[in-house]
């Protein structure tokens, strides 16, 4: 891999090493480009109270993530391009005023990682990933990525068969379908998740990626690391993805920062 854009952080308060670690692994690994996409800060509204997101970087610690990462880019200028991401998920009661507050403190480009349906402080809302979902809960999560895709904000999705649904076979794969179009025809690449084929995880999903290669999208891959040692070996991992690649006929592409 020369590129990788889906990169955490501590911040997140489930990631390991350094700032420093994950550019240095990077560098190591002979990757020309990283990108970090930490788990995002909400601005979450007044009526969620004093929701905390455990699993997110919070929003004070965000000018500290840029600065970080601005000072790396500027050290490791010629050997690596640094790039500054965010992944979030679309929670549509507060998603346009977080997407201010991180372009205008100098965020890049957006991933979306929709690991949750609604709002994730909404009583109804659903983890993707929580169990195999019911029939509205999947379209409405399908509903909210096509959404996205078309809304031209995202470079690429991360894992878009995030969400656990093994009800019906033809259903699922009649509404990816929907997923895998929007992104042909809007060019915003899917990612086949790295850290999915690590910790053997019930995605990638082969009836996904069976409907993205006859559809055509285009797709990229991401390390999803949350260790610098994930990039150390990221080459190791992504061989099963390029036996997807082959078994699918995948369309792969080296997304581009504009
Ligand atoms: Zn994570
Ligand atoms: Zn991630």
């Amino acid at each position: 891999m020369i590129a990788n854009y889906h990169t955490h952080t501590t911040r997140c308060n489930h990631a390991v090493g350094t700032d420093r670690e994950y550019v240095e692994a990077a560098v190591a690994a002979g990757m020309k480009t990283l990108g970090f996409s930490d788990h995002s800060p909400y601005i979450f509204p007044e009526e969620f109270g004093n929701y905390y997101s455990g699993f997110r970087m919070r929003p004070e610690a965000f000018p500290g993530y840029v600065q970080s990462l601005t000072a790396l880019r500027d050290e490791f200028k010629g050997k690596i391009d640094v790039h500054i991401g965010v992944e979030i998920e679309y929670y549509p009661v507060c998603f346009e005023k977080t997407e201010k507050f991180l372009k205008d403190g100098g965020v890049e480009y957006f991933l979306l990682g929709q690991h949750f349906t609604g709002n994730e402080a909404d009583a109804g809302a659903i983890y993707a990933g929580s169990q195999p979902g019911n029939r509205e809960k999947f379209v409405e999560h399908t509903d909210t990525i096509v959404k996205c895709i078309e809304s031209g904000k995202f470079f690429y999705i991360a894992h878009p068969d995030v969400f656990r649904y093994e009800a019906d076979d033809v259903f699922y794969k009649e509404t990816v379908a929907r997923i895998c179009e929007a992104s042909k025809k809007h060019n915003v690449p899917l990612e086949i998740n790295l850290l999915g084929y690590r910790g053997r995880r019930y995605y990638p999903k082969p009836l996904f990626w069976q409907v993205a290669g006859e559809v055509g999208a285009p797709v990229v891959i991401g390390v999803d690391a949350h260790d610098p040692g994930m990039l150390l070996d990221a080459d190791e991992v992504a061989e099963a993805a390029m036996r997807d690649f082959a078994e699918y006929g995948l369309k792969y592409v080296e997304p581009e920062l504009g």
